[in-house]
């Protein structure tokens, strides 16, 4: 049984025993207060929305050119291209807050399995030409 109670200042919300009848900063009479005895629920969902700054449409967010330079290299094939562009992209976008995080992220996922596969491939052809084509 944990119950005791706590004197807590209603001026500078310091905590002090029972036994205190006086706060010892501000001089303030101290009021006991119930111990938070029950369980903190917890969260579902702690609602991690992403603080994006108030874009309303009075307020025009510019777009990161970066993020879309390399979303572009994406769609065009060139994923060599398209990963530095993204990583310069979300490197710029901690600071500018300008807006094209989410394209420069998905610009990374997909560039980077492409670029393997294509890798892969150029690799693969390379080994297939150099051992089975000499029949
Ligand atoms: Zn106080």
């Amino acid at each position: 049984m944990t119950q005791e109670q706590i004197a807590q200042c209603p001026q500078c919300e310091r905590t002090y025993q029972e036994t205190d009848r006086f706060c010892q900063i501000c001089g303030v009479q101290l009021q006991l207060v119930a111990p938070s005895t029950a369980p903190v629920a917890p969260q579902p969902h702690p609602q991690v929305l992403a603080s994006k700054p108030l874009a309303n449409s009075a307020v025009q967010v510019r777009w990161n050119t970066q993020a879309i330079l390399g979303f572009v290299f994406l769609l065009v094939g060139i994923t060599v291209a398209a990963i530095p562009f993204a990583h310069v992209a979300l490197a710029k976008l901690k600071t500018t807050g300008e807006r094209g995080r989410p394209l420069a992220i998905v610009t990374l996922v997909l560039a980077y399995p492409l670029f393997a596969l294509v890798m892969t491939l150029f690799i693969t052809s390379i080994v297939i030409a150099a051992t089975g084509g000499a029949g």
